[in-house]
């Protein structure tokens, strides 16, 4: 499914799929990241981070007032298994739920390009 189109035709093969850390519940890193490893607390994920050893490493996070209790965060450290070389996205139809709510165009969007060196791109609301 062609659901990257507007970020490949801006120049983007889908930076946001790589080298980040996000939320994700427990489902989703069955679902998504069936192949991550986990560890044992935050401190050690965060270690893995600033190491940049390569991979998916995940770990137990909670989060008070949220519905469904307990969460994990996942670090991506590299590019995303699940992106593919054309920078669509191999779980586009069950990805993640942070993953659905980044809009192209968005201000972390716009951060992530200018890191990249793409310009930042502004998309106009349809009414
Ligand atoms: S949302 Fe932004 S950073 Fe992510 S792939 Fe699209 S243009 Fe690139
Ligand atoms: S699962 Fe898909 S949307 Fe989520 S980070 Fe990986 S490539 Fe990006």
């Amino acid at each position: 499914m062609p659901e990257r189109n507007p970020c490949l035709k801006s120049g983007c093969p889908g930076f946001c799929c790589q080298d980040i850390d996000i939320e994700i519940t427990k489902s989703e890193r069955t679902r998504v990241f069936p192949t991550a490893i986990h560890v044992d607390s935050m401190k050690e994920l965060a270690q893995i981070k600033k190491d940049n050893l390569q991979g998916l490493y995940y770990t137990e996070y909670s989060r008070k007032g949220l519905e469904g209790g307990d969460f994990y965060v996942i670090v991506i450290n590299g590019p995303c298994p699940n992106r593919l070389s054309d920078g669509s996205c191999l779980k586009h139809d069950e990805r993640e739920y942070a993953a659905r709510n980044f809009a192209i165009g968005c201000s972390d969007c716009n951060v992530i390009r200018k890191e990249n060196g793409l310009s930042p791109i502004f998309i106009e609301p349809v009414e």
